[in-house]
């Protein structure tokens, strides 16, 4: 398996960094992860736009996750690609239809078919790629409540497996806790370093991986807990580079 981080920044964009994205290459597929500002670019630099791509799994719609799929699905309109994509999404997915109807990018005008699809069922049709709903989306639940508004809090960390390990990507988190199970053992995690307390983030030194990518940013809290005791399994991920999980 390979991977590519085509986007490391933290919500707050910054001049060095993109917003979330991230490419995984496994078992002859070509997966997105998340999809920020900037996502169309990186894949016109990693030569990964055209017919490449076989799915994009959204893990939640804050807007440095889910901003860039938009420039994306038009670049792939206007490179004339053929080859049908599918969409996995978080929630609510008829919303999104209409939401590129009113971008005027009309999917029936599109050469390429695409397929809405839940991350939920990413399963049943990547037998590689597993999702689990996190706790990032929780925070709201006061405002929502109190508002009556229908946004169901989804939020999901992906695990993709190969034969030579597994590869973990949090997206952003509440707690590690919550999607430890999903973490367990596998060879690699991408792991979201702002949002989580240090304490939860530091958790992943027992959790039998092998190398832990500090993604998203860094709070202040975990960058001195680094500092003060630098822990080898610990690594800045970055954006740009050709990972790989080999035998
Ligand atoms: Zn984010």
């Amino acid at each position: 398996m390979k991977f590519i981080l085509l986007g490391t920044g933290p919500g707050l964009p910054n001049l060095t960094q993109n917003q979330s994205g991230l490419y995984v290459g496994v078992n002859g597929k070509n997966l997105l992860f998340d999809c920020g500002e900037g996502t169309s670019q990186q894949l016109l630099k990693h030569d990964l736009a055209g017919e490449t791509l076989d799915a994009v799994f959204i893990s939640h719609y804050h807007p440095d996750h889910v901003s860039g799929l938009f420039m994306v699905l038009q670049m792939l309109y206007l490179q004339s690609r053929q080859k049908p994509l599918q969409i996995f999404l978080p929630e609510r997915p008829a919303f999104m239809m209409e939401i590129l109807q009113f971008l005027y990018t009309f999917p029936p005008r599109f050469a390429y078919p695409i397929q809405i699809l839940d991350c939920h069922e990413a399963e049943l049709y990547h037998e590689e790629v597993s999702s689990a709903l996190s706790d990032h989306l929780r925070g709201y639940t006061e405002f929502i409540t109190a508002n009556q508004l229908p946004n169901p809090m989804n939020s999901y960390s992906f695990r993709i497996a190969s034969e030579a390990g597994d590869l973990v990507y949090t997206s952003d988190l509440g707690t590690m806790d919550s999607i430890m199970n999903l973490v367990r053992d596998c060879h690699t995690v991408i792991a979201d370093a702002i949002h989580p307390e240090a304490g939860q983030v530091l958790k992943l030194q027992y959790a039998g991986v092998k190398r832990i990518l500090l993604n998203h940013g860094i709070s202040p809290e975990l960058e001195r807990a680094l500092a003060e005791n630098p822990l080898p399994l610990f690594e800045f991920a970055h954006e740009g580079q050709i990972y790989s999980i080999e035998q």
